[in-house]
């Protein structure tokens, strides 16, 4: 049995933490299976969004892979699936029942802006579509939304449980463990068996590595079986996170100062977990009387739907603090949180005055609906902006946190008089120390011919975390990788 590794994307020494994807080929005899563990879309560089996307082409051929894993549904994971089901892919897709449900609506919205994007770039260069269904190759979608449907279909004919395992081959099965990273996230753990020798290799992929305190989540669960080669995700691979209960505390006062000074409250949010979490966490505070009832208006279609999944699973033991509220928060019929889809009634709340607070997208305040409140509001010293979430160097977002006098939006200066808050302590990634804890709850430290594999980073966190697992690891036993772009390795069978 021959296993061989490619490095294909999300790595420290690429460009781009986003886009992971690792190809594995196992060959037993003349039959070989290939496996993907996720394929997911390189996002920011908005000039060379083609080009950094389609160079997946020019290592694998999508016709001749039998198996995606989707290790959970942000895009950066899944978001080419439907550009490899465009060039040939007809193998199966394979992730947990709760990211089957996440990722149509999260392909439905990707795809929305690539076509924006396209739009906006044939205007730029003064070059339009041959018609309006089609874009050139040059500014893309990479695929169309009959893709986006396939891709749809092979995922909903997937859907495991945590635990269970799948045979994906006579030498070859797959066992997911939850993540704590978002609803539906994966640990997934491969486990080869070489027919004559029986001799017994196990590969485990972090995906995204969760907290130990979720706000909403199960710690990480951890794999009991002995692992071979562990890869793991490195994006807080040289941050410490701060403590979260104390800017809970001060969101709470914040709200309370709003609630009695007749304030508005803007949160920016990431669509996927980040507003369930919010949602969770104000109704809970709401309803206890820690803080002042004022309205929580979710002012997102997309969160919308995707909060509507996570209340399927609210009675289905999915999230550990079920017990504390005796209603579903995600339910519509949730009295603390208004549901806005419509685009009307979000102009309406942009142009109102009092104290509510609105939750938002998108996340780093570049595009979605949170642009308008924030255009509309920021030039009022009645509004607080509340910042929880990442922020990308180049963003709306990463100015805002730097207090600014003004910003130009669409061309147009806005006069900032709003108070802007920053908290940074609700990731929910995995912080360094979280990251070297978990590995050495996979691995044994004295255990020797296991490899750490450091991928999803910057160059400076994979860094960092090489040298943190360095000194907990024995030096003659454990070897630790940060593998390069295209890089390809043979993994012996011992
Ligand atoms: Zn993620």
């Amino acid at each position: 049995m021959d296993v061989s590794l490619e490095f294909l994307g999300g790595l420290a020494t690429s460009d781009n933490l986003t886009g992971s994807c690792t190809a594995i080929s196992v060959s037993c005899g003349k039959k070989t299976t290939t496996i993907l563990v996720d394929v997911g879309l390189v996002q920011g560089d908005v000039k060379n969004f083609f080009a950094n996307n389609s160079k997946l082409l020019k290592s694998i051929n999508p016709a001749k892979v039998d198996y995606v894993i989707i290790t959970h549904a942000h895009i950066d994971h899944v978001g080419l699936l439907p550009f490899l089901v465009n060039n040939g892919f007809k193998g199966k897709v394979l992730c947990t029942k709760q990211t089957a449900d996440l990722i149509p609506i999260m392909l439905a919205d990707s795809f929305k802006i690539q076509r924006e994007l396209a739009k906006r770039k044939c205007q730029h260069a003064d070059e339009r579509p041959r018609n309006k269904d089609r874009t050139s190759k040059e500014t893309g979608p990479l695929f169309t939304e009959r893709d986006v449907a396939k891709a749809i279909n092979l995922i909903m004919k997937s859907g495991l449980t945590y635990k269970e395992q799948v045979k994906l081959s006579n030498q070859m099965t797959l066992k997911f463990y939850a993540s704590g990273h978002i609803l539906g996230g994966a640990i997934s753990v491969l486990t080869m068996t070489e027919p004559k020798s029986k001799k017994v290799l196990r590969l485990g992929f972090s995906g995204d590595l969760g907290r130990q305190e979720g706000m909403l989540l199960y710690p990480p669960a951890v794999v009991k079986e002995p692992l071979d080669c562990w890869f793991t995700e490195s994006t807080y691979g040289n941050k410490h996170h701060p403590e979260r209960q104390p800017e809970v505390d001060e969101l709470f006062a914040t709200i309370t100062e709003a609630a009695s000074s007749g304030k508005k409250i803007i949160i920016p949010s990431f669509a996927l977990q980040r507003s369930q979490e919010l949602i969770y966490l104000l109704t809970l505070a709401m309803k206890s009387g820690k803080i002042p009832d004022i309205p929580i208006y979710l002012d997102s279609p997309m969160s919308v739907k995707l909060t509507e999944v996570y209340a399927k699973y609210w009675d289905l033991g999915s999230f550990k603090n079920k017990h504390t509220l005796d209603f579903n928060p995600f339910n519509k019929e949730n009295p603390y949180v208004q549901f806005i889809t419509d685009y009307e009634e979000s102009i309406q709340l942009a142009g109102k005055m009092a104290p509510l607070i609105v939750i938002s997208g998108s996340g780093m305040c570049d595009a979605g609906r949170v642009r308008n409140h924030l255009r509309v509001n920021l030039p009022s010293d009645q509004t607080i902006v509340c910042l929880v979430g990442y922020m990308s160097p180049a963003s709306l977002g990463r100015k805002l946190q730097g207090n600014p006098a003004k910003v130009n939006m669409n061309g147009q200066e806005v006069i900032i008089k709003a108070q802007i808050k920053l908290f940074q302590s609700f990731s929910a990634h995995a912080d360094c120390s979280e990251l070297v804890d978990y590995a050495k709850a996979v691995l044994s430290v004295e255990a020797t011919g296991q490899t750490i594999f450091i991928l999803h980073g910057e160059e400076t966190g994979s860094a960092n975390l090489k040298q943190l697992l360095e000194a907990e690891f024995s030096p003659d036993g454990t070897q630790v990788v940060i593998p390069k772009e295209k890089e390809k390795l043979k993994i012996k069978v011992r």
